[in-house]
């Protein structure tokens, strides 16, 4: 967490007097959820809450929205958003003063915009000269050993550095829906590093990456990392052992089907992941793939059809 030094319990206090009695509270996630008041009254038409807890809010990441009407509704974004909307000004104003950086500008502030290292050369752009150096050599031989082909490198616009602080690294870029850049993967192709990955500051539990050559009418596949999502096509890595909140939510709305593929030796985390977003409105639309023993996601080469995709009880 960048901001220990909010005082949370403040936080949420202005929050219930803001939008009544939480139904659910996670303090150690820092979710609560109430009421929506645009479900309830203007929806609903009813003198009260309609007892759904629809409206989650995140006040540790500062993003709330409301599962039902946020599309249609606009009610999504910051918690000053939020207190300005349907707060009193003096409760807007005692919101201020515990979190001063939450104004009309937020999320813009704490991050800057990631950009790719200025060393980045994309594989499919590189020049006949630089194809005889060793440091191309080391970095597509890289490349040849996790199996990625020519057509893979040029659809996710793989590249890599061989000088700067990124040196010797692949970069995977990830952009998103209107095709801004918005994070980057730098792999190290060395055998010996200190660090496998060395990524950008960025908002991380925001994004969704590569979220412009996702298509949410079709099977969604989730997948671990960057690397495996490049070997499935509709698939959308979590970055990371968890799903994010706002991943949860994005495919809460979108998804019309989802399959979880995660690496063999993870199959308790996929299970657990199954039953996590196998609720609601996507109760029957969750699938999930077995990998066998020793296979990973790039022996699939795209023949996904291969494999029994298979719900649990
Ligand atoms: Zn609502």
């Amino acid at each position: 967490m960048t901001e220990p030094e909010i005082d949370y319990t403040a936080v949420v206090e202005i929050l219930e007097d803001v939008l009544g009695d939480y139904r659910m509270h996670n303090d150690y996630k820092g979710q609560i959820s109430f009421d929506c008041p645009v479900c309830s009254y203007d929806i609903k038409g009813l003198d009260h809450g309609d007892g759904e807890g629809n409206w989650e809010v995140n006040y540790k990441y500062n993003v709330l929205k409301c599962w039902s009407c946020a599309e249609t509704h606009d009610t999504h974004g910051s918690i000053y958003k939020l207190i300005k909307k349907y707060g009193t000004p003096k409760q807007l104003k005692n919101y201020q003063l515990l979190r001063p950086d939450d104004n009309d500008e937020f999320p813009k502030r704490n991050y800057q915009r990631v950009k790719l290292p200025k060393e980045y050369i994309p594989f499919s752009n590189v020049s006949a000269g630089l194809k005889l150096t060793p440091q191309y050599r080391q970095a597509y031989n890289y490349i040849k050993s996790r199996n990625i082909t020519d057509e893979m490198l040029l659809r996710y616009k793989i590249g890599f550095c061989y000088q700067g602080i990124y040196e010797n690294r692949i970069i995977i870029p990830s952009y998103d829906e209107n095709k801004n850049l918005n994070y980057f993967i730098g792999r190290s192709y060395l055998t010996k590093t200190k660090l496998k990955y060395k990524n950008p500051e960025a908002q991380k539990e925001i994004i969704i990456f590569n979220e412009y050559l996702i298509n949410w009418d079709e099977p969604i596949y989730i997948v671990e990392g960057a690397f495996d999502s490049i070997f499935i096509n509709n698939s959308i890595p979590m970055l990371g052992k968890f799903m994010s909140d706002h991943l949860f939510n994005k495919l809460y709305e979108n998804a019309k089907k989802i399959i979880i593929v995660l690496d063999p030796d993870a199959w308790g985390d996929a299970e657990r992941l199954y039953h996590k977003i196998n609720c609601g409105k996507l109760m029957g639309k969750v699938w999930i793939v077995k990998l066998e023993g020793d296979k990973d996601i790039a022996d699939l080469q795209g023949k996904l059809d291969d494999y029994k995709i298979k719900q649990l009880d």
